[in-house]
């Protein structure tokens, strides 16, 4: 969704046709299990990034502070959230990490009525209690080294178990400053939604150094309007693409809408006395495009490498040969994943003043 231009750290992205563009964070930490800080600085750093969603998902078996902030009522970080959140555009989102050893691991339950319900023995009793809730539920950094020492995604019989059950929708391919490859594979194998979280527990500007121009991971969202039911639908649709290190992942379906809205033709006319098109490439998104060419034809001023800055514009002048009234431009989009190793294809028609 587009947020005006004042806040230029906000995370900025067009809708689609038929679809609002949703900035979400669907993993985060306060004091209420292992993060750092009160629930309000979430609020406030998620408003800083211009994000639309977020949700609370303290550890319900971690919790190293509970002698010093004890709270019996484990709702109480995503209610003190949503009064902070109050008279804002922000939406908080109820979700617990149901923190486990591996198999399962550690999976986020959100859209939850009641978190203390999620507390007990058996980790697949706590599933299907989320279940119950109505909760989407998704693996959380499956391939993290402190559960898989060589960052590998350990899948188990209880995993495919859960897939095949409906108590595992989702599938974080990107956590905090990690990405796996075998995780996206995963999610296109079995058609799990993918998500990209920052799994925040410190400060987000000094995580991901964004006065200096970084951003945190998020999870694009299309969804028909912003409720909270619009969201749940289009999250267990797989609507999603993952903004990672100024890199966009996802499933083709929504990721080449999504670069076909970012990017458009300003203008595009014949320099005087030759058969060279002078064309102005613009950007309305975050993302760095970086395109190679695969044209019929190619540029005067450029190499088979286009760069088309986020909210600015690359001028390419395109040798036609002879002079036409309409051509099609072709480009690899090198910073967009549609599978692992595999970058999408961009096509643009091109109608010059003559
Ligand atoms: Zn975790
Ligand atoms: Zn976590």
């Amino acid at each position: 969704m587009a947020h005006g231009g004042n806040n230029n750290r906000a995370i900025e992205f067009p809708d689609l046709q038929g679809y609002k563009t949703l900035v979400c964070d669907l993993h985060m930490h306060t004091v209420f299990s292992d993060g750092s800080v009160w629930p309000n600085i979430r609020v406030m750093e998620a408003k800083k990034d211009g994000l639309d969603v977020i949700a609370t998902t303290e550890h319900l078996e971690y919790q190293p502070w509970i002698k010093d902030i004890p709270h019996p009522d484990r709702n109480r970080s995503f209610e003190l959230a949503t009064g902070f959140a109050k008279n804002s555009e922000l939406m908080v989102i109820n979700g617990s990490e149901i923190t486990r050893e591996m198999p399962p691991g550690h999976t986020n339950a959100i859209f939850i009525k009641d978190a203390n319900k999620l507390m007990v023995d058996d980790p697949i009793d706590a599933f299907l209690e989320a279940r119950k809730q109505d909760a989407f539920i998704f693996w959380n950094h499956p391939y993290w080294a402190s559960q898989s020492p060589d960052a590998s995604v350990p899948v188990d019989q209880v995993h495919l178990d859960m897939i095949k059950n409906g108590l595992l929708e989702g599938i974080e391919i990107v956590n905090d400053t990690t990405y796996s490859n075998e995780a996206f594979q995963l999610a296109l194998d079995h058609n799990l939604t993918i998500l990209g979280t920052s799994d925040i527990h410190d400060i987000i500007d000094w995580q991901y150094k964004i006065p200096s121009g970084g951003h945190r991971p998020v999870t694009l969202v299309f969804a028909r309007e912003k409720t909270q039911s619009s969201l749940k639908r289009a999250l267990r649709k797989g609507q999603t693409v993952v903004w990672f290190n100024k890199k966009l992942i996802g499933k083709s379906d929504f990721l080449i809408p999504l670069i076909n809205s970012s990017l458009s033709i300003r203008s595009a006319s014949y320099i005087r006395n030759s058969t060279i098109v002078h064309v102005v490439l613009a950007n309305n998104s975050d993302a760095p495009y970086i395109l190679r060419n695969q044209s019929k034809y190619d540029f005067y001023n450029n190499t088979d490498l286009i760069m088309v800055p986020p909210h600015g514009e690359a001028i390419i002048d395109v040798r036609t040969i002879d002079k036409k009234r309409k051509f099609e431009m072709q480009f690899e989009v090198l910073n967009a994943l549609t599978a692992p190793a595999t970058h999408p294809v961009f096509r643009i028609l091109v109608r010059p003043k003559q």
